[in-house]
């Protein structure tokens, strides 16, 4: 019989895991692709607000994603993350920061400066890993449907910034990471826990007012009948309303949304200006193309979205989620110290005996050791943030929207070309909101409720 190691038996189940995990994905968009092939009629409920050319337009690009999906999972999930784990992709990069360190006037002895290295290295290669499916998608596959409103010199300028900023936020907490790690005594994991809770707090606060400027333009959202609605609104609800802010998210693309930001203290409301009915400008505007004109939610239906938004914050939504995240932290953190010296999960990804780099053991433990965990985590926030996603709703016809909300969610996924109809295991697999058929109707019963 065949005598595997330790370590060969490590690798092998990771390889196991991930395959499985790839092929569920893939089964799943299989029956999708069935549904999009053979929907050809709008489904009753939609008649009446959704023709038969805009119903094709969205089967077409409901396709497009599709395929594209599935291509990306094979080529990404499956070949290359195989062929890395197989040939130890992330040991090379270890051994080849080693080696770099000295030429960049660092100390190949210290564990920090090959560790920052190595994170740079390996952010450089993902990048360029995934800039080809980045160029497809947003030039192809959005372009193809109307959606890309990115000029190639955006894209690059942003694609630019959001690599320097993944660095100064990566680089200095991998090296904090390394040192408490090497310094924090029996029970490390509490102060790494307590040092990256800090800092993903730290980021939620600081992302919309310092971060998210640099991607996009924001600006103060005029005076007016929308804005004094809001203001009532939020004053209504005790909603702690700082500043209403419109992005200009239509020169990135054509999608919309609204969301609202600030853990302590006030909030600021953030609008997209694809959300709002020819982007919150006049109809005659220079700016509007033939094909923004029409587009974007009439103000009632743009304070039902809100009435919905500040229905997670009102019910707890927000903070039920950061505790989750820091619960998770805590876990991960755990496992992590129990696992980190477990000399096989080094050598199953290729690293000499008695090398055990931390940021390799974090890498191989959050991203391997704990796949099956984080697959299961994961499925079950998307059916709670579905549940969220309804009581959200419910909110929003407490406070007389029903009939607003369901035209705005039915604007919304017409402007966005979304496909009414969906499997029910890919849904249930892939959708963080209900679909608009179900979201539709549980409004119709809630306002039923509510009358009785
Ligand atoms: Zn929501």
């Amino acid at each position: 019989m065949l005598e595997l190691e330790t370590h060969e038996l490590t690798l092998y189940s990771i390889i196991l895991f991930l395959l499985l995990e790839s092929l569920i994905e893939i089964y799943l968009t299989f029956r999708q692709l069935r549904v999009y092939h053979g929907s050809k009629t709008v489904p009753k409920e939609l008649r009446d607000v959704m023709d038969a050319e805009t119903f094709e337009k969205a089967r077409l690009y409901g396709l497009d994603k599709a395929n594209y999906g599935l291509f990306k999972t094979i080529v990404c999930d499956v070949m290359i993350s195989l062929f890395e784990l197989y040939y130890g992709f992330m040991a090379l990069v270890w051994m080849r920061s080693t080696q770099l360190s000295e030429t960049f006037g660092l100390n190949p002895r210290s564990e920090i400066h090959v560790g920052c290295l190595f994170a740079l290295l390996l952010n450089v290669i993902g990048t360029l890993k995934e800039m080809p499916f980045k160029i497809y998608s947003t030039f192809v596959l959005e372009e193809r449907h109307g959606f890309n409103k990115q000029t190639a010199g955006f894209f690059v300028k942003d694609q630019i910034k959001a690599f320097i900023v993944a660095q100064v936020l990566t680089l200095p907490v991998s090296a904090a990471f390394i040192y408490i790690v090497q310094i924090g005594g029996k029970y490390f994991f509490l102060w790494l826990w307590a040092f990256v809770g800090a800092i993903s707090l730290l980021l939620i606060m600081i992302y919309p007012v310092y971060i998210a400027p640099l991607f996009d333009k924001f600006r103060p959202l005029e005076d007016g009948v929308l804005k004094t609605s809001i203001t009532e609104l939020a004053n209504r609800l005790k909603f702690p309303l700082g500043q209403l802010f419109v992005v200009e998210g239509s020169k990135r693309s054509a999608h919309s949304n609204a969301y609202f930001t600030g853990l302590f203290g006030v909030k600021r409301i953030v609008l997209f200006d694809t959300l709002l009915l020819n982007k919150g400008l006049p109809a005659d505007d220079a700016s509007l193309t033939e094909s923004d004109k029409g587009k974007g939610c009439k103000n009632e239906e743009v304070l039902a979205v809100l009435a919905h938004e500040l229905g997670h914050w009102k019910l707890g939504h927000i903070s039920k989620n950061i505790v989750i995240m820091q619960v998770q932290l805590f876990l991960i953190f755990l496992v992590f110290s129990q696992l980190f010296t477990y000399a096989p999960l080094y050598e199953a990804v290729g690293l000499p005996a008695g090398e055990k780099p931390i940021l390799i053991g974090l890498m191989v433990i959050m991203m391997y050791v704990l796949a099956p965990y984080n697959t299961l985590i994961s499925f079950a926030m998307t059916i709670m943030s579905r549940r969220f996603e309804y009581q959200a709703d419910a909110f929003a016809v407490g406070l007389g929207y029903a009939k607003e909300l369901g035209q705005a969610l039915i604007k919304l996924q017409v402007d966005n070309l979304g496909f009414p109809v969906y499997d029910w295991m890919y849904s249930s697999w892939n959708h963080s909101h209900p679909t608009l058929l179900q979201r539709l109707e549980r409004l119709t019963t809630e306002e039923g409720k509510k009358k009785r």
